[in-house]
């Protein structure tokens, strides 16, 4: 099938006083109709960026798309004037953020927010745009939506909030929500009550979620596919199944050993493996693991690995222990638990 939005060859930097990261380096994704696609990492690698590239929210100057394309319904999003962008944005494609706080509006009424979009977008007027504000409100688990349609933000419990701002992304009906570390701010058990929101929604709405996050838990629990990224790029990619219990990148290795229990609390941030994720003011020119991974070999310093299709068009990692012409050392997959 074809997907609904596509990312080719993304190269995304910033200038700083101390020179230009390259934070993003050469990106290719595709996302499917209906399915949720996480992009797992550390802290710095990309993926947040990744995601503001799609929305075009890239604070720029510093930051800059350097090269690459992303096409969604036809549309390269990196050449469409700022005008249509803003239209795509709230309507075709939503998002949400880890602190709905910063992006709710605190002098506005949640009811009016999430009628914005739709007498913008959708044309309805006060009373249709108000009369779907409360079914949205329903919709997302919130009770007596009625009264709580004409209460500020501030009134809001934090969990109820993030309910609020998935109400407000999801009013137009976009095809596809990005949501960057939707439930990291939340507690245990209303972050497992947010995802089952997020679970249920997508199912009637068959919108497809790109979902950011460095958890985990919240991947098995959420999404079909998984991008795993790492220093700019990502290294593997493919189902759920196929990257959690037959990943073939040592980096998706130590990051899977570090997997926290589901049962237990996780807020923690992925760092289990020894050493630092490398310098992106002056990236390497081979693997961006190599002073990491325990399996390097000479050409992993001097050459990037080229994708290797492990499932043709579903399973692909870059690696240079897929390659037919590397030495076979370290091969194997790993089991969690
Ligand atoms: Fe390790 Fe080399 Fe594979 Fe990179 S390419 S993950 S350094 S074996
Ligand atoms: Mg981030």
């Amino acid at each position: 099938s074809t997907p609904i939005l596509e990312i080719k060859d993304l190269h995304v930097s910033f200038k700083t006083y101390a020179g230009e990261v390259q934070a993003v380096r050469g990106v290719n994704l595709q996302l499917e109709k209906g399915e949720t696609l996480a992009i797992v990492g550390e802290s710095g690698s990309g993926k947040s960026v990744t995601a503001q590239s799609m929305m075009r929210l890239i604070p720029s100057p510093p930051g800059k798309i350097k090269k690459g394309e992303i096409l969604f319904d036809g549309k390269d999003l990196t050449k469409i004037s700022d005008k249509e962008m803003y239209q795509i944005r709230g309507s075709e494609i939503g998002m949400i953020f880890q602190d709905p706080m910063t992006s709710l509006n605190p002098t506005m009424t949640v009811g009016k927010q999430i009628m914005e979009g739709l007498m913008w977008h959708q044309r309805l007027n006060k009373n249709e745009a108000q009369h779907r504000a409360i079914e949205m409100l329903r919709l997302v688990g919130i009770p007596t939506p009625e009264k709580r349609v004409k209460q500020f933000p501030h009134q809001f419990s934090g969990g109820m909030r993030q309910r609020a701002m998935i109400a407000i992304s999801l009013a137009c009906n976009p095809k596809i929500l990005i949501a960057d570390e939707p439930t990291t701010a939340l507690d245990v058990t209303i972050q497992a009550q947010i995802l089952e929101l997020m679970r249920d929604l997508q199912i009637k709405t068959e919108t497809a979620i790109i979902l950011i996050t460095h958890d985990l838990g919240v991947v098995a629990e959420t999404a079909q596919r998984v991008a795993v990224m790492y220093g700019g790029k990502i290294v593997e990619t493919g189902k759920v199944e196929e990257v959690f219990y037959r990943s073939r990148h040592p980096y998706t290795w130590g990051l899977m050993g570090s997997m926290p229990r589901l049962d237990i609390e996780r807020d923690e941030e992925l760092s289990p493996i020894p050493g630092s994720p490398p310098d992106l003011f002056d990236p390497p020119k081979g693997c961006p693991f190599a002073d990491r991974c325990p399996h390097a070999m000479h050409i992993c310093h001097d050459e990037m690995p080229e994708v290797t299709e492990v499932i043709p068009g579903s399973h692909q990692v870059a690696c240079w222990l897929e390659h037919s012409e590397a030495p076979s050392v370290g091969r194997g997959t790993m089991q969690v638990n």
